[in-house]
């Protein structure tokens, strides 16, 4: 049997971690397991209204890990994610599901994930002062502990950051690929590219031969060209019932492409 435990800050929680347990965010993947009956004896849960809270301070937005993506959707200072947030799940999960969940979330989840790694957002965890980077999140999410907030820059222009998700089932389907792209610009060159692929892994990575293609270029025919013959560079898709390695491998450039093609033409 699963019990649920309360507790009124994430550190009261994080201290009773351990053992059989899970923290329980939003829930849509952990109740989903205690319907299988899978999940761990102990479920963790905190009432802390800070964690549902978004603060923007000048470019720099914090959300709090309880913040959901219809929340997301609600907030203007997150309108640059609001292309990511809408194509997770239908309505209902989109009302329960949460940024930290979205972290955790297995394969061939994590596309709001995906679009926090390509912003190079920070993460604090419960008891924690500093931040960490969400990508070391992602690499060991097994130690990540309970994470209390993602701090995020805002894009400095509406090109400077694209989003484009793949699935079969129009409009709430599972990934077959996202991509998240975040091509910021010095004097018309790209200055530290990041393309972030999400499905194509165990957890969202980044494309280092897109990057590479892209980093120091304008975007133009040439670039983009060279970002998507190098897109799947390095990476090692699954294979699931949504879509085998080989497609992805096959369609990911092509996708890359299309997204690059519409950001440029913004
Ligand atoms: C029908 C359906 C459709 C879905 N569609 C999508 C989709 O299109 N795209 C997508 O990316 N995902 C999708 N998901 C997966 C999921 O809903 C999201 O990834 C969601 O963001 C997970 O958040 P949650 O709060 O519900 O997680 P929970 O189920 O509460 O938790 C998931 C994991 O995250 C951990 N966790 C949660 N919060 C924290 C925290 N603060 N600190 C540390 N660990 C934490 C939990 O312990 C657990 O291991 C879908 C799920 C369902 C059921």
């Amino acid at each position: 049997m699963t019990t649920v435990e309360t507790y009124r800050t994430l550190d009261e929680a994080s201290r009773a971690m351990g053992g059989d347990t899970a923290y329980l965010g939003g829930g849509t993947l952990v109740m989903r397991a205690v319907n299988e009956g899978t999940a761990p004896a102990r479920l963790i849960r905190v009432t802390d209204p800070g964690l549902t809270q978004i603060r923007a301070s000048g470019d720099r937005i914090t959300i709090g890990a309880g913040v959901t993506m219809a929340d997301v959707l609600a907030n203007r200072d997150l309108d640059f994610l609001h292309p990511v947030a809408r194509l997770i799940g239908g309505p209902q999960v989109r009302n329960m599901a949460t940024v930290a969940g979205n972290l955790f979330a297995a394969h061939p989840y994590g596309d709001f994930a995906a679009a926090l790694l390509a912003l190079d957002a920070q993460v604090t965890g419960a008891g924690q002062s500093g931040t960490r980077p969400v990508a070391e999140v992602l690499r060991n999410r097994d130690r990540a502990g309970l994470i209390s907030a993602v701090e995020v820059t805002r894009p400095r222009d509406r090109r400077a950051f694209g989003f484009l998700k793949v699935s079969r089932v129009k409009p709430k389907g599972v990934s077959v690929l996202s991509i998240a792209v975040h091509l910021p610009r010095d004097g018309g060159r790209i200055r530290n590219a990041r393309v972030v692929f999400g499905a194509m892994g165990p957890t969202p990575l980044r494309s280092s031969g897109a990057e590479r293609a892209l980093e120091g270029h304008a975007i133009d025919a040439r670039s983009i060209a060279d970002a998507a013959a190098a897109a799947t560079e390095g990476l090692d898709p699954p294979t699931d019932q949504i879509a085998s390695g080989w497609y992805r491998r096959e369609v990911a450039g092509v996708h890359l492409k299309r997204l690059l093609t519409e950001m440029e033409q913004r």
